[in-house]
C-alpha cells in the first residue's frame, strides 16, 4: 500500500471514529431533550397534584358553608391535569394511562361526595322540621359530619333512635366509604405522579451517564487510532530511510550491501519500492565489480600464463625429444630400471605439454575467424576427438538437435574446444558410465544448446568457482577447461550457465547468437 493510501486510511479511520462519536452524542443529546421536556410535564403534574390534595383537605375543614372557592380550585386542578396527561406524548404510557384513571376516579368521587353533602343537607332541614328536639343538635352535626360522619351515625342511632335504611344515616355512612375512597385515591395519584417524576429523572441520568462513557471510550480511541497509526507510519518510513542512508554512506566508501528490508506488508509502499531498487543497483555494482575483478584478475593472470608457457615450451620439447632419441638409442641392452625411468620422463613431459598447450591455449585470446558450421557434425566431431584421448566407451552419448540442421556463425575451432572441454568434465565425472545428453534447440535468433551428464554433480562452492582458471578438484586436472570455455563462449557473445546437483548430474546451458559473430563483425 502506498503511503498516501496508508494516511488517507488511516485518516478516514479516525474521521469515522469522530463521526460515529458525534451522530451517538447527537442522538442521546436529541433524547435528553426530549426526556427533559418529558420531566417538566411529570414535575408540573406532581405540583398539582400536591396543590390539589391541599385543598382537598381545605374542603373538608370548610365545608359545607365556605366550600365554594375550593370546589373551584379542585375542579380546576382536575381540569388542568387531565390536560396535561392528554397531551403527554410516548413514554412511561402504563404510568400515565393509570394517572389518567386515578383522575377520573377522583372526580367521580369528588362529585359524588358533593352531591352527598347536598343530600345530607336537605335530610338534615327535613329532619329540623319533624322534631324539634333535632334542631338543638343540627349545627353541630351539619358543621362536622365531614369530618367525622361515622361519629354522626352513631349519634343519631342512639338519641334519636334513627335505623340504618333512615336516608341521613345511610347518606352518612356512605359519605364516610366515599371519603376514604377520594383519599385513597389522591395518595395513589401522588406517588404515581411521584414515580413518573423519579423514572423520568432516572433516564435523564441514564443518558447523560451514556454520552460521557461514549466520550470517554470514543474520544482515546480517535486519538490512538488517528494519531498512533501517523506515529508508526512515519516512524517506519523514518527507521527504513534511515537504513538506507547508512547503506548509501556505505557505498560511498566502496562496500556493497543491501538494506534489510522488512518483509512485512510496510515495505510495499513508496519508500519499499525505492529501497527495493536501491537494493537491485547495489547488486547490480557489486556484480560488476566482480566481474571487472575477476576479468582484470584474468588478463594479468594470462599475461604471466603466456610467458611462463612459452619459455617453457622450448626446454620441454628438447626434453621430449631427447627422451624420444634415447629411447630409440638405447635398445634392448639397457637395464629395466633406466627403462621404466625414461617411460616417466616420457610421460610426464606429455603431461606438462599439454597443460602448456592449455595454458597457451587459454592465455592465446587470438581472433575469431566465423564461419557458417552445422552443428550436428560438429557436436559428433568433438564427442570423437575425445575419444582418441579418454575412455569413453561406457558413456552413452545422445545429440538431440531441433531442427536436426541447425547452421550457426561462429569459430568452428573454438566451439569445438567448447564441446570437447565440456565432454571431457562430463566424461571424468561418469567414470562408471552413463548418459550424455546434448540438445541443441533453434530459437529466433539464438541457438540454445544444454549438455547434461549423469555423473557425480557438485556442490554449492565448487559450482561457483568452477570457471575461475587453475580452480580444480581432480588430481590430474589443469583447471582450465572451464575457464576456456567461458572466454570463447563470451567471445561469441553468448551465455554459459550451470546447473548441478550432487550425486544426480551437471547440465551446462549455452546461449549463443546465429549471427552475432557473423562475416561483418568478424574482426572482433
Ligand atoms: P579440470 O577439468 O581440469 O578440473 P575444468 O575447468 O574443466 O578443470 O573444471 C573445473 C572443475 O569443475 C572440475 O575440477 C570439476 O570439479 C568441476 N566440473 C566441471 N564439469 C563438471 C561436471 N560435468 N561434473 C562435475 N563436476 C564438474
Ligand atoms: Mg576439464
Amino acid at each position: 500500500m502506498s503511503l498516501k493510501k496508508k494516511i488517507v486510511l488511516s485518516f478516514l479511520v479516525s474521521a469515522f471514529i469522530i463521526a460515529l462519536l458525534s451522530a451517538f452524542l447527537y442522538l442521546n443529546f436529541v433524547e435528553i431533550k426530549k426526556e427533559t421536556m418529558f420531566l417538566e410535564l411529570t414535575d408540573t403534574i406532581r405540583s398539582k397534584s400536591l396543590q390539589l390534595r391541599r385543598h382537598e383537605k381545605n374542603y373538608f375543614l370548610y365545608a359545607p358553608e365556605h366550600a365554594g372557592d375550593e370546589i373551584k380550585a379542585i375542579y380546576g386542578y382536575l381540569k388542568e391535569l387531565d390536560e396535561i396527561l392528554n397531551n403527554m406524548k410516548a413514554s412511561n404510557l402504563d404510568r400515565t394511562a393509570s394517572l389518567k384513571e386515578l383522575v377520573l376516579a377522583y372526580r367521580s368521587q369528588f362529585s359524588s361526595i358533593e352531591r352527598l353533602v347536598n343530600d345530607i343537607s336537605a335530610e338534615s332541614a327535613k329532619l329540623k322540621m319533624m322534631s324539634p328536639s333535632y334542631v338543638k343538635v343540627s349545627r353541630l352535626i351539619e358543621s362536622n359530619f365531614l369530618d367525622k360522619p361515622l361519629e354522626d351515625v352513631r349519634y343519631l342511632k342512639e338519641v334519636f333512635f334513627l335505623g340504618p335504611e333512615h336516608k341521613l344515616v345511610a347518606c352518612l355512612t356512605e359519605l364516610d366509604t366515599e371519603i376514604n375512597a377520594l383519599r385513597k385515591t389522591g395518595e395513589n395519584i401522588l406517588s404515581v405522579s411521584k414515580e413518573l417524576d423519579k423514572t423520568a429523572r432516572d433516564k435523564v441520568d441514564g443518558f447523560i451517564r451514556i454520552s460521557r462513557i461514549a466520550i470517554l471510550v470514543f474520544f482515546p480511541l480517535f486519538l490512538i487510532v488517528g494519531f498512533g497509526t501517523i506515529l508508526i507510519i512515519i516512524g517506519n518510513v523514518v527507521k527504513r530511510l534511515q537504513m538506507l542512508t547508512d547503506v548509501v554512506e556505505k557505498t560511498g566508501e566502496g562496500k556493497f550491501t543491501h538494506v534489510a528490508e522488512p518483509a512485512h506488508a510496510w515495505g510495499s509502499d513508496e519508500v519499499g519500492q525505492l529501497i527495493q531498487k536501491f537494493n537491485f543497483m547495489e547488486e547490480q555494482l557489486d556484480l560488476r565489480e566482480k566481474e571487472l575483478l575477476r576479468s582484470k584478475k584474468l588478463a594479468a593472470i594470462g599475461t604471466l600464463a603466456s610467458g611462463v608457457a612459452h619459455e617453457l615450451n622450448n626446454p620441454l620439447n628438447n626434453i621430449y625429444t631427447t627422451a624420444q632419441r634415447l629411447m630409440k638409442k638405447s635398445g634392448e641392452e639397457i637395464p629395466e630400471y633406466i627403462k621404466k625411468g625414461l617411460d616417466d620422463i616420457f610421460g610426464q613431459t606429455m603431461r606438462v605439454k599439454s597443460i602448456v598447450s592449455d595454458l597457451l591455449e587459454f592465455a592465446r585470446g587470438r581472433e575469431l575467424h566465423p564461419r557458417a558450421l552445422e552443428l550436428r557434425s560438429l557436436i559428433t566431431g568433438a564427442f570423437k576427438q575425445l575419444g582418441n584421448t579418454k575412455e569413453v566407451g561406457n558413456i552413452r552419448f545422445h545429440p538431440e538437435l531441433r531442427p536436426e540442421e541447425i547452421v550457426l556463425y561462429a569459430d568452428a575451432e573454438l566451439l569445438e574446444q567448447v564441446f570437447i572441454n565440456l565432454f571431457s568434465n562430463a566424461a571424468d565425472a561418469m567414470r562408471d558410465g552413463g548418459d550424455l545428453l546434448v540438445k541443441v534447440m533453434e530459437e529466433d535468433s539464438t541457438v540454445r544448446m544444454s549438455v547434461s551428464d549423469t555423473g557425480i554433480g557438485m556442490s554449492r562452492d565448487t559450482i561457483e568457482r568452477i570457471f575461475e582458471p587453475f580452480f580444480t578438484t581432480k588430481d590430474k586436472g589443469t583447471g582450465l577447461g572451464l575457464a576456456i570455455v567461458f572466454n570463447i563462449i563470451q567471445k561469441h557473445q553468448g551465455v554459459i550457465k550451470v546447473e548441478s546437483e550432487e550425486g544426480k548430474g551437471t547440465t551446462f546451458i549455452i546461449t549463443l547468437p546465429k549471427r552475432a559473430v557473423g562475416p561483418e563483425n568478424s574482426s572482433r
